[in-house]
């Protein structure tokens, strides 16, 4: 009876929240349009924007409670979408109660590779309770590296038990009856166990029972009796098969997501648009790549190349440090597999109509941004979508319904079930399975174009680090990148090229192998081809402004990128201000092999091979060049060091002085964070031993480096 009292006088409540969400690459985003889904599903309105929409939603005015949810990006940023409400909730005027009005529930998502984890939500989160605003339920911390959906899952479904009490206890302060406070103290109790993230199954059926609304978030699925794809035998599970307990389980399902997205075939004919009209980043620029170089040996485990940009006749500028974004289709070779897949092989040229369906359920429902209205079909999956994306559980639930073999069906309701979580982490998010690699393993599956459009994320421009100086090098700039290579493995029978630098790779080879001297020359030159670029805004990895600063570079592989172009700009500086003190400079790097991926020991620059490092160090641009090689044999019997960071420790009275005594700066550059966090150790242990302070005061002395912009990280995953 009671529960029956509670669900009518949640009914009865007003139930309108404010959802904001904050997106860099689209996560966010589809995290927000789920929620508002769900929200729809229980009877809640999610009134949703974009957190940039200032003008749309107003907090100093809210009364409903807010949710939001926010992602990170670069170096513990919020998302560029997010920077002006960032900016304004900063401002050191506004007065401590500025939001004491408001009840909100945050969602950060992040990737703990990158050092400062969820630190886009985090400084949201601590500005808003700096102003009085007040947590309605506990705020989320999803984290990319394990998977989103570990936390995100648990934490959208406690949010409305979170929003009714709110609504009960708003209804309640405005006096409405004393049935609602006997119904919201079983709520209170309830809702402990909720701020545990965990909805109990008692309240989620009550809700079932009560309403009767069969597209409500779970439904139970009875375990069918075949299960088609394993044999008798089959003892272990796979992404394809099942065993106990879940292959009997009855399965919580995630609610089916409305299909919004119409795509027509039309007779016209016409040009696709350029793919740069998909980035709202900022300008983009075609230029034409001039040159390409191995600098690895062809026995060196990854392959690093270096391309060089023709940038002189665009208004591209950029500073040593800079990173830029590269655009980059998907694999000619995959999509025509999947449009083979889709029956769809003999229509990949034709002219689609993307449009939001007539009558949708899906609340706010517009065509992505990232698809244009008009183009050919093999565009779209050529330049627009994410093949390769990790299918979120949505998707998965939205596969079931477009696949006839029931084995395969129930396989699928596994996989996006509650109960197949561990299955979904081990055979989807840790294999990195992509929608080819699903609908080869389910063949059954046969998804509708519309679907791919609606669950498919945008395919992302990728960023590289620049490692020119435009004042070295002017109308020029280069960027290194090593080859991903994906091995094949049980659910991808082929081997992989990572999406961008597999293209690149492709791309340039002509380049790679010109003939000798006709590379500078018109004549006899391969074709050029050209790429699409766009800035990276608000870098802070910049030399430091006043040259007689000291300052030491940590960049073991591709990290060396962008002390290259530091040095080339400082070499330039000292040929230029032959007055001027320079500060001295300090490189650490490492890599496997002395011969075969010693980066920038011998570039074939121009015609001719050039030790640029040595130059360098010859001309007194760099000070001190530290190296070590991690596969060598004489660090295999322990006779050197083996990381950069080992090498750091050995120079820890040096290090220590630039960074104390001298106010010198610290650059870590590179493509792991454990990297990262190793030289981060190395460095509180250094400051400890030097200062003669404890772990704790050492690490105090790091924040403060970080803090003021002395210690700066550029590292990606
Ligand atoms: P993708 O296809 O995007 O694959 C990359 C990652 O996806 C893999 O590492 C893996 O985690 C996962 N993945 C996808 N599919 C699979 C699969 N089938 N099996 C296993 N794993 C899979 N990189 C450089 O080389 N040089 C730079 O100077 C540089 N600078 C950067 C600067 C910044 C600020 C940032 C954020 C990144 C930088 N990067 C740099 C990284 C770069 O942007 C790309 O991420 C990298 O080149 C890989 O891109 P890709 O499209 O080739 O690989």
């Amino acid at each position: 009876l009671k529960s029956t009292l509670f669900w009518k006088m949640c009914c009865d409540l007003k139930r309108r929240f404010l959802l904001l969400y904050a997106t860099q690459k689209g996560q966010a985003k589809a995290i927000a349009e789920e929620i508002c889904v769900q929200a729809g599903a229980r009877g809640f309105e999610a009134d949703m924007h974009c957190i940039s929409e200032m003008d749309k939603y107003n907090l100093e005015g809210e009364k409903d409670p807010v949710v939001i949810v926010i992602s990170t990006t670069g170096t513990g940023d919020p998302p560029d979408t997010a920077r002006k409400f960032v900016k304004k909730i900063q401002d050191k005027n506004l007065p401590r109660d500025h939001f004491a009005h408001l009840q909100y529930g945050l969602l950060g998502l992040g990737d703990s590779e990158y050092t400062f984890f969820c630190n886009g939500g985090k400084t949201v989160d601590r500005r808003l309770q700096e102003l009085g605003a007040q947590h309605f339920y506990d705020t989320g911390l999803a984290d990319d590296c394990v998977g989103l959906e570990l936390v995100v899952d648990p934490w959208i479904d406690g949010l409305w038990l979170a929003l009714k009490k709110v609504f009960l206890l708003q209804k309640e302060k405005e006096g409405m009856s004393n049935d609602v406070s006997a119904v919201s103290s079983t709520l209170s109790a309830a809702v402990c166990v909720g701020h545990e993230l965990n909805l109990s199954s008692e309240i989620q059926n009550l809700k079932l029972e009560d309403e009767g609304d069969a597209s409500s978030d779970v439904s139970s699925q009875k375990p069918v009796d075949i299960n088609l794809l394993a044999s008798s035998r089959d003892t272990e599970p796979s992404l394809v098969h099942s065993v106990p307990p879940i292959s009997q389980a009855a399965l919580n399902i995630p609610v089916l997501p409305p299909e919004y997205i119409e795509v027509q075939f039309q007779d016209t004919h016409g040009e696709n648009p350029h793919p740069s009209i998909l980035i709202s980043e900022g300008t983009t620029f075609e230029v034409p790549v001039t040159k390409a170089v191995q600098l690895t040996r062809e026995d060196a485990i990854k392959t690093a190349l270096l391309l060089e940009l023709d940038i002189a006749n665009t208004a591209f500028d950029y500073q040593p440090g800079d990173a830029f974004c590269v655009i980059c289709p998907n694999s000619v070779s995959e999509v025509e597999e999947l449009l083979h897949i889709l029956g769809l092989s003999e229509r990949g040229e034709c002219f689609v109509c993307v449009k939001v369906k007539e009558g949708t359920k899906k609340r706010g429902a517009s065509r992505p941004q990232h698809i244009p209205e008009r183009s050919t079909l093999k565009f779209i999956l050529t330049w627009c979508l994410e093949i390769r994306a990790i299918p979120k559980k949505a998707f998965l639930r939205a596969l079931v319904e477009y696949t006839s073999n029931a084995g395969e069906k129930r396989r699928l309701q596994e996989l996006c079930s509650r109960q197949g979580n561990s299955d979904y982490t081990r055979f989807i998010r840790e294999s990195n399975v992509c929608l080819l690699d699903l609908l080869h393993a389910f063949p059954s599956c046969k998804p509708s174009l519309n679907l791919l459009i609606e669950h498919l994320p945008k395919l992302q421009a990728r960023f590289y680090s620049a490692s020119s100086s435009n004042l070295y090098q002017p109308g020029k700039l280069s960027f290194v990148f090593n080859v991903v290579e994906f091995p094949a493995c049980p659910t991808r029978p082929v081997s992989r090229k990572g999406v961008c630098t597999g293209w690149l790779a492709e791309l340039v080879a002509p380049l790679l192998h010109p003939n000798k001297n006709t590379l500078n020359t018109k004549e006899g030159s391969p074709p050029t081809e050209e790429i699409s670029i766009f800035a990276r805004p608000n870098n802070t990895f910049h030399l430091p402004s006043d040259p007689s600063v000291p300052f030491v570079m940590v960049g073991p592989g591709t990290g060396i990128a962008p002390f290259i172009g530091f040095l080339q700009h400082r070499q330039k500086l000292r040929e230029e201000h032959t007055d001027w003190h320079f500060g001295e400079t300090w490189l650490f790097f490492g890599c496997r092999h002395h011969d075969r991926d010693y980066l920038f020991k011998q570039v074939h620059y121009l015609t001719f091979p050039v030790d640029e490092l040595r130059c360098f160090l010859e001309n007194g641009t760099l000070t001190h060049l530290k190296v070590c090689f991690s596969r060598d044999s004489s660090t295999a019997e322990g006779a050197s060091p083996k990381y950069v960071q080992d090498v750091l420790r050995l120079y820890a009275k040096e290090v220590a002085r630039v960074l104390l005594k001298d106010s010198g700066y610290f650059y870590v550059c590179g493509d792991k964070k454990h990297m990262a966090d190793g030289v981060s150790d190395a460095v509180v242990d250094i400051l400890s031993m030097e200062m003669e302070v404890d772990k704790l005061e050492a690490m105090k002395m790091l924040a403060m480096l970080r803090e003021t912009k002395r210690y700066l990280q550029d590292v990606w995953s």
